[in-house]
């Protein structure tokens, strides 16, 4: 089947105006977006960029928009999309630096400032710090997430409110709290429980929708909220 792609270009270098360029391309079976963007790269345009680098889900690196949905392009087969026209834009929200690649840099310092690491202040045990099954089930769900950046792009609140954490590093944070091995939940939990942090979400689900690992930011964010609730309280019962 002949397909349709229709790749967003821009180059703020260039002073062009942001455009569509159209690829003519045969889908063969098996054939995902990312393969048709590298065979254009390689037979159509050279000048075409994008990111990518696992190719297979794990890097996070090839998030797109693709048919007016957020989906990792190495993950998406040509065929479900039911469409002869693809249409695949960059993460809405984000600088551009080319083409379908956004400037990430605001995004990974937000994660960075969560403190997306286990840290401890009690001796180091002989050996390693082990962790139950049960205690790792806790986390399953968000030990998940990829930084793929769609979450972020899709935040309401972030489009507004650029200091936002958002979802991804929020639920970073969750994650590092929830880990049987961590103690620094307390000192985590004061950096979410700011003026930037959890009370700016308003819980409109689009990250959930987003994220191509199924992952409900927006229940881990509400119990963070719990968790800040609860930390307050304690504060002001001394
Ligand atoms: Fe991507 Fe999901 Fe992680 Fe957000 S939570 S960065 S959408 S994998």
């Amino acid at each position: 089947m002949n397909v349709s792609f229709s790749v967003f270009r821009f180059n703020p270098e260039t002073g062009e105006e942001p455009h569509f360029d159209e690829f003519e391309v045969l889908a063969r079976e098996g054939m995902t977006v990312m393969d048709g963007l590298l065979y254009i790269l390689d037979n159509m345009d050279q000048t075409l960029s994008f990111r990518f680098a696992c190719r297979e889900g794990v890097c996070g690196s090839c998030a797109m928009f693709i048919n007016g949905s957020y989906r990792l392009a190495c993950q998406t087969q040509i065929k479900d999309l039911k469409s002869s026209k693809l249409e695949v834009q960059p993460l809405p929200n984000f600088p551009i630096i080319k083409d379908l690649v956004v400037d990430l840099e605001a995004f990974f310092e937000k994660v960075e400032k969560v403190m997306p690491f286990l840290k401890t202040v009690s001796a180091p045990p002989e050996k390693e710090r082990l962790q139950t099954q049960h205690d790792r089930h806790r986390i399953d769900e968000v030990i998940d997430c990829i930084l793929c950046a769609a979450c972020q792009s899709a935040c309401p609140q972030g489009w507004t409110d650029k200091d936002f954490l958002g979802p991804a590093a929020l639920i970073k944070a969750y994650r590092f709290i929830g880990d049987s091995r961590d103690e620094a939940g307390k000192e985590r939990l004061k950096l979410v429980m700011g003026e930037d942090g959890v009370w700016r979400c308003h819980s409109v689900f689009n990250c959930v929708e987003a994220c191509p690992k199924k992952i409900n930011q927006t229940i881990a964010i509400s119990s963070l909220k719990r968790k800040a609730v609860a930390q307050k309280l304690k504060f002001w019962q001394r």
